[in-house]
């Protein structure tokens, strides 16, 4: 459902039984009402592995699923889009706004252990800012839109801002490696992060250019080094965005806190993704660039804000694989 305004933008509303109304048995595949799970679990749940915490946990989410349009009407927005809704598929988020659905529980783990990770790390802030929501509004085609992100840690230094974002995940960005021809120094294979088996019998490296095979220790090898993925990396510039609007805000929460003085001059923004991975931690700096964020930021208005449904743009393959509404998203028009 939308609200057709007086210029064409339209601004979805949240339908009265949109949200997740029952849970995907993972036993008998059949829907069960959360508090029914929930007891199942505590008697024991035969030939399932869900245990009676982690539902609790699930059932006793604080934050629902309309948070941002409840922020906005709050601050009397008519619209509003957090930082992690802005980067999903935007089909997605209108489809969540106007169905309900239903989640196997297995499906919250990574969620549930990301949520884990964070609030063991949100107590320190050390001399910075940790978890403090920033919020902006602005004119959007004669509505008011709210935009809101909240980074883990904001520090500030002669450098400039930095914002750290803690990322659990089972498979943290690799080093990956290239390799060129030892004739021509065309680069014959790159992308390549398992190495194994390169320029062995059977993986030899072809230069198409000099039609000739080669070994490993024939060809030059080029590292390079991890980086954060694009969403994340993007995440970091759009919370640049939000901490550009909300710079003086954050400078007296600086000030009083830890008497730590904003210089005057033009902000500078820095980013850095903590990988917690299963063994290994691994920081990756991320340069901000705030024109492409802007840029983001208007394409994914301009999608949500009319009264077509947005197209298919998940970020990538998973999205669609966990998406609670892809039922819907081939039927809805
Ligand atoms: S605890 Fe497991 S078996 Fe019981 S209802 Fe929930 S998902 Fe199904
Ligand atoms: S199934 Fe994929 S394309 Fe469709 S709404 Fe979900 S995330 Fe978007």
């Amino acid at each position: 459902m939308t609200t057709k305004t007086k210029t064409g933008a339209a601004i979805p509303v949240v339908a009265k039984d949109a949200g997740m109304r029952a849970f995907e048995c993972e036993v008998t595949g059949e829907e069960i009402p959360l508090p029914e799970c929930l007891a199942c679990a505590q008697r024991g749940a035969p030939g399932c592995s869900m245990f009676p915490a982690f539902i609790h946990q699930i059932v006793n989410d604080s934050r629902p699923h309309n948070f941002s349009q409840r922020l906005a009407k709050a601050h009397g927005a008519d619209f509003g889009i957090s930082v992690t809704e802005l980067l999903y598929c935007p089909r997605k988020f209108r489809l969540k706004m106007a169905y309900s659905w239903t989640e196997k529980p297995s499906d919250f783990y990574a969620r549930f252990s990301g949520t884990a990770i964070h609030a063991a790390l949100e107590d320190y802030e050390g001399a910075g800012i940790a978890e403090e929501r920033l919020i902006a509004t602005f004119d959007y085609r004669e509505k008011v839109v709210l935009f809101s992100g909240k980074p883990d840690l904001v520090t500030y230094s002669d450098a400039g801002w930095l914002i750290t974002d803690y990322k659990r995940t089972g498979w943290p960005p690799r080093s990956s490696y290239s390799y060129t021809c030892p004739k021509c120094y065309e680069v014959i294979l790159s992308d390549v992060t398992d190495r194994r088996g390169i320029g062995g019998a059977n993986k030899p490296l072809y230069c198409p250019d000099c039609d000739e095979n080669f070994r490993r220790r024939q060809v030059h090898q080029i590292t390079h080094l991890p980086e954060a993925k694009y969403a994340h990396a993007m995440q970091l510039s759009l919370l640049a965005l939000l901490l550009n609007k909300n710079e003086e805000q954050y400078a007296s929460i600086l000030e009083e806190k830890h008497g730590i003085i904003v210089s005057d001059a033009p902000p500078v923004f820095s980013g850095q993704i903590i990988y917690l991975g299963p063994r290994d931690i691994l920081p990756i700096p991320v340069d901000i660039d705030l024109d492409v964020a802007r840029a983001l930021l208007r394409t994914r208005l301009d999608a949500l804000l009319r009264p077509e449904l947005p197209p298919k743009e998940p970020l990538e393959g998973w999205e669609c694989k966990y998406c609670p509404v892809a039922t819907q998203c081939d039927t809805a028009t």
